[in-house]
């Protein structure tokens, strides 16, 4: 793919960039190394205080940087604001948290002196999407670059405006020149920088196809890494559940980003007792959404981020059709005018058993199925491969500690949608990915944990 900035709701293209060349690229590998060297040595006040003000910067500026989202992937313009608000956020809890995450930890052994101490890898490349373009870097770079580790970022080709802003908000903040850097290359460049011996570890934040290649270059060369990658996330409503909360939720959970979030609700599985109801209600809620210009402060749904993806996502949505499933609004790309459109959808009567039940929608279509009781959500929730998160509804007790015990998936919210949040960790089984990012565990991720033992 091209490295350019085409806006999704137009198909114009705005700006188009040169890759960097081997050269460049081994520049910058150098200049990461040397400044590991010196950044491992500065203290937690100075990287809290060079966070801050990376999140002051994003404050500032958020007006800014959310355009620059939304022209770039076609993300409503009032979400983008929240999302560079959110970065600000994760920036501000790891300057306050990530001294206390990383200091020593004592441990009683038959030693005189023995304890933990977490020390940093050294430079870790972001290989990462277009869907969060701010979001998903910050909470790699915010835990990353306070572990004392120099970030590289190959961020998707289709927002390279988003990557370079990125490198200049860190920039801006203070951090030592080389502590985090935008590297302009295509996917296919990926393995090489993973034999690199100055790349120490990765994270992955994309496709399962990407996260394989990735993890297959960086398994050659024993590297760690932590791989965060789709997801077909369950929302159970059963019959006990709040009916008119739950369709608000599944609502703004499936819509969230045009649809295309790997923790977005994308089958929604219902009790037969309440699922006319719900089927009724979803309805009016996905018939009310505004489809238009994202630029626009009441537009709900924008351009998808590219005219692959609606092929993609067409294409899920025919089979399904194929395979029996019947479409109670949307269905089709929007024709009638220019960009990567596609109108909120809803697929019933899907056999559960094929293969189309169990893929990853990347967009606005939500697939509805009807089981008789708790036994039969549980298991359709987890007949998939993957396994992200999972958002349930009921009121009972005894229903709350099945779904929390049974459900397969890196995140179980009861009653709640599907979110990521600084303080809790993130994260995926199955074919999902594995590791996990924010809260204690996520700056445990690209740590050496060294054990001290002293006679
Ligand atoms: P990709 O996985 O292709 O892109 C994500 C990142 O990985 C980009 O930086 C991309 O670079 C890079 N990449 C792609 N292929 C490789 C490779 N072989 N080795 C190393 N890096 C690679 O996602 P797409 O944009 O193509 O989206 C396709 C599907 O992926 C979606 O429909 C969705 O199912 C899933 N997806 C999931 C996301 C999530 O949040 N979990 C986010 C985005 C996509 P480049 O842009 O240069 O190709």
């Amino acid at each position: 793919m091209a490295i350019a900035t085409i806006n999704p709701a137009t198909g114009e293209t705005i700006q188009t960039f040169e890759p960097l060349n081997d050269v460049e690229i081994d520049a910058k590998l150098d200049l990461a190394n040397r400044a590991f060297e010196s950044y491992r040595q500065t203290s937690f006040q100075k990287r809290s205080h060079w966070l801050e003000k990376a999140a002051d910067i994003l404050e500032q500026d958020k007006a800014e940087f959310a355009k620059l989202m939304t022209l770039e992937m076609g993300k409503p313009l009032k979400a983008a604001i929240g999302e560079v608000e959110k970065c600000a956020t994760v920036c501000r809890y790891y300057a306050e948290h990530a001294p206390g995450f990383l200091a020593d930890v004592p441990v009683k052994t038959d030693a005189s002196h023995s304890f933990v101490r977490y020390q940093p890898l050294g430079a870790i490349l972001a290989v990462m999407p277009w869907n969060f373009p701010f979001w998903q870097v910050f909470r790699f770079a915010a835990p990353a670059l306070m572990a004392g580790n120099v970030g590289l970022l190959k961020h998707a080709s289709n927002v390279p405006q988003c990557a370079l802003a990125i490198e200049e908000i860190i920039h801006r903040a203070g951090f030592p020149e080389g502590v985090f850097q935008t590297l302009l290359i295509g996917a296919a460049k990926v393995a090489d920088l993973m034999a690199d011996d100055r790349i120490k570890a990765a994270t992955l934040t994309g496709s399962e196809p990407a996260g394989i290649s990735l993890a297959i270059a960086a398994g050659k060369q024993i590297k760690k890494t932590v791989l965060e990658l789709g997801g077909s996330d369950p929302f159970i409503v059963l019959a006990s559940a709040d009916l008119e909360a739950a369709v608000v939720t599944a609502t703004t959970a499936r819509m969230l980003n045009n649809g295309q979030s790997c923790i977005a609700a994308k089958r929604f599985i219902v009790a037969e007792a309440i699922a006319d109801k719900f089927e009724k209600l979803l309805l009016d809620k996905f018939e009310a959404l505004k489809v238009g210009d994202p630029m626009q402060p009441d537009t709900d749904i924008g351009p998808l981020a590219t005219p692959g993806i609606v092929q993609d996502l067409h294409q899920q949505v025919q089979t399904a059709t194929k395979s029996g499933g019947k479409i109670l609004i949307g269905g089709h790309p929007l024709s009638d005018r220019p960009g990567n459109f596609y109108p909120p959808t809803i697929i019933i009567d899907i056999p559960p058993d094929t293969p189309i039940a169990k893929e990853e929608f990347f967009g606005p279509v939500a697939m509805l199925f009807r089981v008789p009781d708790i036994d039969a959500a549980i298991k359709l929730a987890n007949d998939t491969p993957f396994g992200l998160g999972a958002s349930a509804w009921t009121t009972d007790d005894q229903e709350r500690h099945r779904l929390i015990e049974e459900i397969q998936a890196g995140s179980v919210f009861i009653n709640g949608m599907v979110k990521s949040d600084p303080r809790l960790p993130f994260g995926g089984i199955k074919r999902s990915g594995y590791g996990r990012e924010l809260s204690i565990q996520g700056i445990h991720e690209f740590v050496n944990v060294k054990t001290v033992w002293v006679k």
